[in-house]
């Protein structure tokens, strides 16, 4: 027993255990109580679960044989030599390529992410690993995340920032050879910063996360990795400075020495100064010589279209925390330093120093996230031609890891069990009869309906609210409605209440008995966004509309999991930002692979995504033509009403005499087949890949 117990200790140490469907479902075999208590996360699950109890529960329900098969598909897949990687390149072991991000979306127990960008990086990680790719990632440990998001009922959100207990999650300090936690440190007026560094295992990829809550350090310090996007700028810049240039100490501790660097957006670019000196010291070169040498291996990835959605910072700012490190580390005058963030060939910040800036200066490889954002890059940094110019990558998602159990259960059963690695999966899965794949949506929407009764049933009893209440909560929604999905950040230029525009008309399609409809949100405003909270607290308030309270929910603290459930079991997944505001939109890619649909205005991924027979558009207008927002509201929102009702409503309605929707089946064929190949970190990470990171000498 105890080497069955080292097992499931040593599976629930690495991250690969959050994108398999067989260990999740392992978790809720042996207590599923005790999984949710543990908020899913396997390394308190084991800790605190009593040995006994454990050894009785394999014992009963022949558990043990499972445990083995599940350990040795993880040491298969650690040792695997039959990677992307090591087929097409070579065989190594060293870190070749350092990728940094400023959020991690790996689980939701992790709480080191708020939205896509966390996702997408976490996302990037699994799929490196899958492929093989010698990558070390780096980012900081915030000991309280993300918030929790609590709806009240006056219809508002509050936040609630929960302290996460590493010593019990699948992290380690990195120790010293006497045992004591390695530190890296940073020069700042009047003290030093010191941060330690934890470990997390992503399949075969290190991931290092950096965290000022060491004694060294002062009470202000050690404030500096607690949230997430909180606070004033200087704690912003403070967090840059320990992503950037402390995570160019955390390799060098470590003895790392990656040929190529990715910053991920632009909150990790002081990296490009710690390279600078590190160039200067090795080979005793100025400051120019040595920035032109790290420019060709620095790689930046833009994720925003707007220049408000950029870091910037204050001259005199920039000047207290890095003038000194200018004149003693970098050899120049601050001047110097400054004028990498405040200048972009002619175009200036002024007195602002700005972290893309920053970024495309010292990068020879830049992208935006979709062809579109590529396109709106390269207008908003007019670079010379002279030198390399802005390309796309167009986002994916990690499939396995928002492929729900149901799903997963039905390619497994006709393909087998490595049914992801059969050649021309997706055009076979696409060929399963009529009845598989409408099975597979009511199966996917059947554990949706379940899943949001629970969450609710247990906000109600939590409230300790009436038996009446908890009645009401598991009639909620209807598993055979066509049910619509809208989740993602409440930032206004998404829109969340785009639906909610004309109400009449809504309500028509909602109290249609003959062809049922249901709409479930979902999502988190920033605790400063106004604007968002608004959103959040009008759908609440048509939400719990007597009428409708059954077929509208906003499942409150959206986050990976819920992300999960709502992907999986939506038909229609709508998304309706302000174009060209989207600079991808990764959720959608989500519902793909599950059998969902796509209901979005062309922006960010879907102008690649969207064809006739893929999903559906939203028509859009743009304040450029010369159109008011109102204008814009309006024009689209009846774009949107009009889809829904001449188009998606009868089409999934339209049944042949086995009950089967033939029209809807053969969409979810077009979108499975077309679009589950190309929208997945595999392709994404293999295109980073081949057009960048093999590209650095
Ligand atoms: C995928 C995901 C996102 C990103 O969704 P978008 O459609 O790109 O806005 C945000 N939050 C969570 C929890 C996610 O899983």
């Amino acid at each position: 027993m105890q080497e069955v117990l080292n097992q499931l200790k040593e599976l629930s140490n690495n991250l690969y255990w959050t994108w398999n469907n067989d260990f999740l479902a392992l978790m809720e075999e042996i207590n599923k109580d005790f999984w949710k208590w543990s908020s899913k996360n396997p390394v308190k699950f084991f800790e605190a679960i009593d040995k006994q109890y454990l050894f009785d529960v394999i014992e009963k329900n022949n558990l043990r044989y499972k445990i083995y098969n599940l350990y040795r598909d993880y040491r298969k897949y650690l040792k695997s030599q039959d990677t992307y990687f090591e087929k097409k390149y070579y065989k190594t072991d060293k870190p070749e390529i350092c990728y940094l991000s400023a959020e991690y979306g790996l689980t939701k127990s992790l709480k080191f992410y708020s939205g896509g960008l966390g996702t997408l990086s976490g996302d990037h990680l699994k799929s490196a690993s899958d492929l093989g790719i010698p990558l070390v990632a780096v980012g900081l440990a915030y000991s309280h995340g993300y918030f929790r998001q609590i709806i009240t009922e006056d219809n508002k959100q509050s936040e609630l920032f929960e302290l996460s207990d590493f010593n019990s999650m699948p992290m380690k300090l990195v120790l010293d050879e006497e045992y004591r936690p390695r530190k890296i440190s940073i020069d700042l007026p009047g003290r030093k910063l010191y941060a330690q560094i934890w470990e997390l295992n992503v399949g075969r990829i290190k991931l290092y996360l950096l965290d000022t809550f060491v004694d060294e350090n002062t009470v202000d310090d050690k404030r500096i990795t607690d949230i997430l996007y909180g606070g004033d700028i200087e704690k912003r810049i403070l967090q840059e400075i320990l992503l950037g240039i402390g995570g160019m100490r955390v390799l060098e501790t470590l003895g790392i020495e990656p040929k190529a660097f990715h910053i991920n957006e632009g909150h990790s670019a002081f990296l490009t100064f710690e390279r600078i000196k590190n160039k200067i010291n090795a080979d005793g070169i100025s400051f120019v010589k040595a920035k032109d040498i790290c420019y060709y291996s620095n790689i930046f990835t833009t994720h925003t279209p707007v220049p408000a959605g950029i870091d910037i910072f204050p001259r005199w700012m920039v000047e207290k925390y890095l003038g000194a490190y200018a004149s003693e580390e970098l050899k120049v005058d601050f001047n110097t330093l400054f004028n990498e963030g405040s200048n972009l060939y002619g175009q200036s910040q002024g007195d602002y120093f700005n972290m893309a800036y920053l970024a495309i200066n010292n990068s020879n490889f830049i992208n935006g996230v979709s062809k579109l954002h590529g396109e709106i890059s390269r207008k908003m940094w007019k670079l010379p031609e002279s030198r390399s110019q802005i390309d796309s990558i167009t986002n994916g998602v990690h499939t396995k890891t928002y492929l729900s159990w149901v799903s997963e259960k039905i390619y497994s059963k006709n393909f087998g069990k490595d049914w992801i690695d059969v050649d021309n999966i997706w055009q076979k899965i696409s060929e399963l009869p009529d009845e598989e794949l409408w099975n597979l949506r009511n199966q996917n929407r059947k554990k949706l309906v379940e899943f949001v009764r629970g969450r609710i049933i247990d906000k109600v009893k939590l409230l300790h609210e009436s038996e009446e209440q908890i009645a009401e909560a598991k009639k909620l929604l209807d598993e055979n409605a066509l049910t619509i999905g809208f989740a993602r950040r409440f930032a206004t230029y998404k829109r969340g209440t785009l639906i909610l525009r004309d109400i009449e008309r809504l309500q028509k399609l909602l109290e249609d008995k003959n062809r049922k409809i249901q709409l479930i949100f979902s999502g988190k405003a920033h605790p400063k966004d106004e604007g968002g909270k608004h959103f959040i607290s009008e759908i609440l308030k048509f939400a719990r509309t007597n009428g409708f309270k059954k077929n509208i929910v906003f499942l409150d603290n959206y986050d990976m999991e819920v992300a999960k459930r709502l992907v999986s079991g939506c038909d229609v997944w709508l998304n309706n930002p302000r174009r060209p505001l989207e600079a991808s939109g990764t959720s959608g890619m989500k519902t793909i692979a599950n059998g969902g649909l796509n209901f979005s205005i062309l922006d960010g991924w879907w102008v690649e995504g969207y064809a006739e027979n893929t999903g559906w558009k939203i028509n859009s207008l743009e304040n450029e033509a010369g159109y008011s927002d109102d204008q814009i509201n309006e024009f689209e929102s009846k774009s949107l009403y009009d889809t829904l009702e001449n188009r998606i409503i009868p089409m999934f309605f339209e049944r042949n005499e086995s009950g089967i929707p033939v029209k809807w089946v053969n969409m979810i064929r077009g979108s499975i087949s077309k679009l589950a190949p190309v929208f997945n970190t595999g392709r994404m990470v293999k295109e980073y890949h081949e057009k960048f990171y093999s590209k650095v000498k």
